[in-house]
């Protein structure tokens, strides 16, 4: 008899697009399989937990059956491109898509070992002997994970400074002309190891929309054979540039691509949050953000959210679109169909959502306990707890419609981006957390660690006057990460190298 070891699922949505059918499809399997929940992921993914090992390969190939896959999900390779969950909010939009989808295509390992594991191909002879060689990744692969996401300015939904390799989108008249590319952002750290720390991603450049190709396959070789491969904490593409500075980089990269990046065009972001709601795209067809608490989707008493989802897959001929900050968009929704939706929305309350605090609906938390093995204390399932709290403290200084950036991870690997909160909890252990302020409201700013290792009541008697003076004090238009910063409560951190001092 066999112990029944329970595995983690997690399937590549380039961009975060799944159709109706896909979306039944992870529906069924999580029922099937599963159990019975789905997570929508900071990287715009599904994740699956208590897969049962024998159930693997039938759920594996019931996901490729419905043209999705977990290749490149995980692992020492270029994983889920990211993109603007809404391409029909604007042709370029659409179009940013379609290119996050080809680079993400063009960096997919080739291997057929994953065919002969997992999806009964047949085994004759190595990979290697058979003379097929990785061309992107080579023999070894990557020294660790590759991370790229484009964003289409004034949102910042991807956190486009978080990725190891960037693409801002640059826009003129409504037209997408290219990208600016940014390199070397990274979240991971290991607690009380200086010498790993988050990074901002830096612009080297401009490109073409054509030329995206190029520049991702040189960076991804550039790493391949740089990247250190004897100290894996420091094995990240961050510690590649940092180690050997942005300028080699550059070099290198022109040296490979045999043409030269242009200058960096000009670009602003507002926030690197969702817009709620509903918004008509430019193909006249409508879109609803839904917000979704830490990603989960399931029926939770009352609130029948997974029902009401499979529901409207059901009838829906548009799709579903996974944003960055683990919310839904129900997108491309005919005008013949809206009327059917909007009912189920409304019988099962998908909307309730739109009536949580500013705070709550701008939050992220990774999964951490029970499932994450590197969790040293909870996330997903105490930081509705704790926002319930902080509710409190932001209703009596009237800030209930106040967006404050809150992050939480069950550890330093930085799932959730938390870096980038203007608020963020880092796992220490069971309880504790570091806390850390002082990130940006759009992302382009780091946050430092203020008070080390505290429970639920330090983290409230810590904010509360915080908040309170913020409620106060704070300049017209002023963002919670801005004022901490100009009142001196942390020192902004513009770049990883500081993040510790
Ligand atoms: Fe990622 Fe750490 Fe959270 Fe696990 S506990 S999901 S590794 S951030």
């Amino acid at each position: 008899l066999e112990a029944a070891y329970q595995f983690m699922l997690r399937v590549v949505v380039p961009g975060g697009v799944a159709t109706a059918e896909q979306w039944l499809a992870m529906d069924e399997l999580a029922h099937k399989y599963g159990n019975g929940t789905l997570r929508l992921t900071t990287r715009q993914a599904f994740q699956m937990h208590g897969v049962l090992k024998w159930n693997l390969k039938k759920t594996i190939r019931t996901i490729n059956d419905k043209l999705m896959t977990t290749l490149a999900a995980c692992g020492d390779v270029n994983r889920n491109v990211m993109s603007n969950p809404n391409p029909h909010l604007s042709e370029a939009h659409e179009q940013v898509n379609e290119w996050a989808r080809r680079i993400n295509n063009h960096l997919a390992p080739r291997t057929p070992a994953y065919h002969e594991i997992w999806l009964d191909g047949e085994k004759v002879e190595s990979s290697e002997a058979a003379g097929e060689v990785e061309p992107i990744y080579g023999p070894v692969y990557l020294p660790r994970k590759f991370k790229i996401g484009l964003a289409v300015p004034p949102s910042n939904d991807v956190d486009v400074y978080s990725q190891d390799l960037g693409y801002i989108a640059i826009l003129e008249k409504g037209k997408l002309i290219g990208f600016n590319v940014t390199v070397g952002g990274g979240m991971g750290m290991t607690h009380g190891d200086t010498a790993t720390y988050p990074q901002l991603g830096r612009v080297i450049g401009f490109c073409t929309p054509e030329q995206t190709i190029d520049v991702a396959e040189k960076t991804v070789m550039i790493q391949r054979d740089y990247g250190n491969r004897s100290v894996r904490k420091n094995a990240r593409f961050k510690y590649t540039i940092d180690r050997h500075g942005l300028d080699w980089f550059v070099d290198e990269l022109h040296k490979r691509m045999d043409w030269k990046l242009e200058a960096p065009r000009e670009f602003h972001f507002d926030s690197n949050g969702d817009r709620y709601g509903w918004i008509k795209g430019t193909n006249g067809k409508w879109n609803l953000t839904l917000y979704i608490q830490s990603g989960r989707i399931q029926d939770d008493g009352d609130y029948k959210l997974m029902t009401g989802l499979r529901e409207i897959a059901k009838i829906h001929t548009g799709d579903f679109r996974l944003s960055p900050n683990q919310n839904l968009v129900i997108a491309n929704i005919t005008t013949q169909k809206k009327r059917k939706i909007v009912e189920l929305i409304e019988q099962y309350k998908l909307t309730d959502g739109a009536h949580y605090s500013a705070l709550r609906r701008s939050s992220i938390s990774c999964v951490a306990l029970p499932t994450c093995g590197l969790a040293m204390a909870e996330a997903e399932r105490y930081l509705p707890t704790l926002i319930d709290k902080l509710d409190v403290v932001m209703d009596e200084a009237g800030l209930r419609d106040e967006s404050i950036v809150i992050r939480m991870t069950g550890c330093p690997n930085g799932c959730g981006r938390p870096a980038l909160g203007e608020i963020s909890f880092i796992g220490k252990s069971p309880g504790k957390y570091n806390m850390y302020l002082g990130a940006s409201f759009n992302g382009d700013r780091l946050n430092k660690m203020y008070k080390e290792n505290i429970d639920e009541t330090e983290i409230i008697s810590t904010l509360t006057p915080i908040i309170n003076r913020f409620a106060k004090e704070r300049e017209q238009g002023e963002h919670f990460g801005d004022f901490v910063i100009r009142n001196g409560y942390v020192k902004a951190t513009t770049s990883g190298l500081n993040f510790h001092d």
